[in-house]
């Protein structure tokens, strides 16, 4: 009975929280509140920031405030022409490097985005840190985190409330959102974004960089480095949550004919 409850709720829930991804128009299930995830995911990000190296100015670290402020704009520019201005309204845009030579990058429900110093020699040129960072920013634009939260929710606590699940099982529910949002996978074994979350994140992020000055022609030569460097088992998370291959490459090439009727020379 208790079962069934669980499963009518789930139910009813679906129906009054099944969204629309921009761009690419899949649907998907959204049952946690925005707001909320956002306020985890600060609660993350400043934990992070307090326990990791944040290089404050050089010339790498204003690089990627430079392009991660170029796409944040180009974003904006896109959401207010789909009218979506209200899904991002609360956004508030930081761009970090961080040293450290793991090869990875995230960008938290809310715009915080960090880049670590170990991805940019792959990333080569400003293009290839505009694939990066369209990429990981497309992931919270389209509100992945909150979509695998919302999917691992309803497993653990039912159809309760995420603030009574905070007070009941702080632990538990931290590290769902950790996971959640890409950066527990050192600390609590990652689970990666799924296969289609990383197609829509590569074909939203063309769309991004192109529209904010840079050539998205970069992504294809960029996850074959990427690529090349998977034999390297060099500590990179990236590359655990963001496998390579012909495919991924493949359909990068597909969505850039979409991507380039943006690209402002
Ligand atoms: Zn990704």
């Amino acid at each position: 009975m208790k079962n069934l409850i669980f499963i009518l709720l789930g139910v009813i829930l679906s129906i009054s929280s099944c969204k629309k991804v921009p761009l690419t128009g899949r649907k998907q299930l959204i049952l946690l509140s925005e707001t909320e995830v956002r306020g985890m995911a600060l609660t993350s990000y400043n934990e992070f920031l307090s326990t990791n190296k944040v290089i404050s100015v050089n010339k790498d670290s204003e690089r990627v405030k430079n392009i991660g402020n170029k796409i944040a704009v180009a974003v904006t520019e896109y959401m207010k022409m789909k009218g979506l201005s209200e899904s991002i309204a609360g956004y508030k845009w930081e761009f970090n490097l961080v040293e450290d030579k793991t090869v990875n990058a995230w960008c938290m429900p809310g715009g915080k985005v960090v880049i670590y110093t170990g991805i940019l020699p792959i990333c080569a040129d400003d293009n290839g840190l505009a694939v990066v960072m369209g990429h990981e920013i497309a992931h919270a634009i389209a509100q992945h985190s909150n979509e695998r939260m919302s999917q691992q929710y309803v497993q653990q606590f039912g159809a309760i409330g995420l603030n009574v699940a905070l007070s009941q099982q702080p632990q538990q529910t931290r590290e769902m959102a950790n996971q959640a949002f890409g950066i527990g996978s050192t600390v609590l074994g990652t689970l990666p974004f799924s296969r289609t979350q990383e197609s829509e994140a590569d074909r939203i992020g063309l769309t991004f960089m192109a529209m904010a000055g840079f050539d998205p022609k970069a992504a294809p030569e960029f996850w074959k480095r990427m690529s090349a460097q998977s034999g390297n088992k060099s500590g990179s998370d990236f590359l655990s949550t963001h496998p390579s291959d012909a495919k991924r490459i493949a359909n990068i090439q597909k969505y850039l004919p979409e991507a380039l009727a943006y690209y402002k020379k």
